[in-house]
């Protein structure tokens, strides 16, 4: 299939702008075909009136409609067969194994959504009937349930070429909810999100959708985001990136005349607490599964654990030794872009500049590579790490800084001064845990999961799982980017007040017909309202 490097709007290709850029393969520096045409001011707006016209129509299809197009998606995207692995290979660099991990994650996220529109519960119907004698005031009947809220911009990750891009969690819970969406293409990987469209383009009219239920536009400067963030007919964004970045849509969001939520994933520098029981116990385990987790994929997930905490004494000190070790000994890697590449190197020479800081270890091999990262790990002291705001940033890339704390309750002390996380482990003994309860406490306030002997890479897609976290971490922590309860960021919900029972959607008529779970009169309940 031959690239053809337009943007896809409505199904017909535009390009009519004078701005182009090409994709660079990360592992050889050279370009890519073909150029790519940056989308005009205009050309946003068209997609986004499209998806405003198609909203109308896609919004009343029904869950099994929408379902089957989720699933005829997956199917898509799986016919695009090597082609895609080998396009976001030359494109990202990942290798091939964790691509074709992350396609069948892509495609499980849309078979999981599916399943939930299918299930129907998921709307949160609640009913409460009409009691016309009741004294002082009659009670009118109320029906209320969740209702998509129009069309969705969405940023495409650049760490996650397939999973949390074009086809990823933000679009398919979008569109489960019955929402059109608008993705802006990451630079980083054109090709691979041109291919992933035309494979939701394929589904879409295979199923006889409305032309603008997905539109996709390239850009590779600020102008494209911003003006699909602009633009009246979005009503909510979803993003995956830097804190600059996702700080900037949204205050741009804000200042729209109609503001709009923009659900941003900012990322975290994750911290890991090991409680000196554990130390005890297991500190060989710790270190090679902290070393792994810090390296998996160069360091460039937004769950890298980027923080560790430690009580100081002889334990610690074997323990940060022995990490350092194994760290120096991983190859380097190449990094997604040159641009990240460059500003891993930056961080990691301004963090050996930090008075207080120490490198304790490092795997050389990459200073003459543009775009090769080898791990870095820091030592510091928490007087230290408490009075250096840039410690507390996340550093993208596999380094992490190692804190040692003069007690366990410095570590709880520690954590309560933390910014937003998207997760935070605790490697600890059971005695561990009941001597320093007020550091598990901490932790649930200061993150969005808490990890128990594990590490937080490694992100399951399911519908307990919880992607978010205070600011910085996200800008809405009550919501997820991971799994099903994502759909949640793209409804509003809607009340009816003595609507005409043949007005009222199927969910909240009396007669149950979707067999789904609904609140009636205060009562879980499948069975039909009796009038
Ligand atoms: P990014 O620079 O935030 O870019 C992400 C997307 O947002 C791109 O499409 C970019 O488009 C757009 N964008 C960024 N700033 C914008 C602005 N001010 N106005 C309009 N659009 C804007 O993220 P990235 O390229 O993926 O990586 C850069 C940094 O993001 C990394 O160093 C890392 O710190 C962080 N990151 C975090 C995560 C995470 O999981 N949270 C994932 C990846 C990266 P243009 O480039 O066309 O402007």
């Amino acid at each position: 299939m031959e690239l053809h490097g337009k943007n896809i709007i409505g199904g017909r290709l535009c390009a009519g702008g004078t701005r182009s850029f090409a994709a660079v393969n990360p592992e050889t520096n050279e370009r890519l075909e073909p150029v790519f045409t940056e989308a005009t001011e205009t050309e946003v707006g068209r997609a986004l009136e499209l998806a405003a016209a198609a909203f109308v129509e896609y919004r009343r299809k029904t869950p099994e409609e929408r379902a089957a197009f989720l699933d005829a998606i997956g199917a898509e995207i799986m016919a695009l067969g090597d082609e895609l692995i080998k396009r976001a290979n030359a494109e990202t660099a990942l290798p091939h194994a964790r691509l074709m991990a992350e396609r069948t994650r892509t495609i499980g996220q849309f078979g999981l959504f599916a399943k939930l529109i299918r299930e129907g519960s998921w709307v949160d119907a609640r009913i409460e009937r009409a009691q016309p004698g009741r004294k002082p005031a009659p009670k009118p009947d109320l029906r209320r349930m969740l209702a998509p809220i129009g069309p969705v911009a969405v940023f495409g990750a650049s760490n996650f070429p397939l999973a949390y891009s074009v086809a990823g969690g933000d679009t398919a819970a979008a569109l489960a909810a019955g929402n059109p969406v608008v993705v802006k293409a990451h630079p980083g990987h054109p090709g691979t999100s041109e291919l992933t469209m035309r494979a939701l383009q394929a589904a879409a009219q295979g199923r006889a959708l409305p032309a603008g239920v997905v539109s996709m536009v390239h850009g590779a400067t600020n102008a494209v985001g911003m003006a699909l963030v602009k633009h009246p007919c979005t009503k909510a964004v979803g993003f995956t990136g830097s804190l600059q970045g996702g700080r900037a849509l949204w205050e741009a969001a804000a200042a729209r005349p109609e503001p709009i939520p923009v659900y941003a994933e900012m990322g975290s520098t994750n911290p890991v607490f090991v409680l000196p029981g554990a130390l005890a116990a297991r500190a060989a385990e710790i270190a090679e599964g902290l070393v792994q987790s810090v390296t998996m994929g160069v360091g460039q997930f937004c769950t890298c654990p980027g923080l560790v905490f430690g009580v100081r004494g002889a334990a610690f000190d074997a323990f940060v030794g022995h990490v350092a070790r194994l760290a120096a000994q991983v190859p380097p890697g190449t990094m997604l872009h040159s641009r990240l590449c460059a500003r891993y190197r930056e961080g990691v020479e301004e963090f050996e500049k930090l008075p207080g800081v120490k490198t304790a270890g490092r795997a050389s091999g990459a200073e003459h590579q543009k775009t090769q990262a080898g791990a870095v790990i820091f030592v510091t002291d928490a007087e230290t790490f408490l009075k250096t705001p840039r410690l507390h940033e996340e550093l993208f890339g596999p380094a992490t800084v190692i804190v040692g704390c003069a007690s366990t309750g410095e570590l709880a002390t520690v954590a309560g001064r933390l910014p937003g996380q998207l997760t935070a482990s605790i490697h600890a003994t059971l005695e561990d845990l009941q001597e320093c309860r007020p550091l598990a406490e901490v932790l649930t306030q200061r993150a969005g999961r808490v990890v128990y002997n594990g590490f937080p890479t490694g992100v399951e897609v399911c519908a307990a799982m919880h992607h978010g976290g205070p600011y910085p971490a996200t800008i809405f922590p009550h919501f997820t980017s991971v799994g099903t309860a994502g759909i949640l960021r793209f409804v509003r919900p809607v009340c009816y007040q003595n609507c005409p029972p043949e007005l009222l959607p199927l969910e909240l008529q009396d007669r149950n017909a979707g067999h789904i779970w609904r609140l009636v009169d205060g009562e879980l309940t499948k069975a039909d309202v009796e009038s």
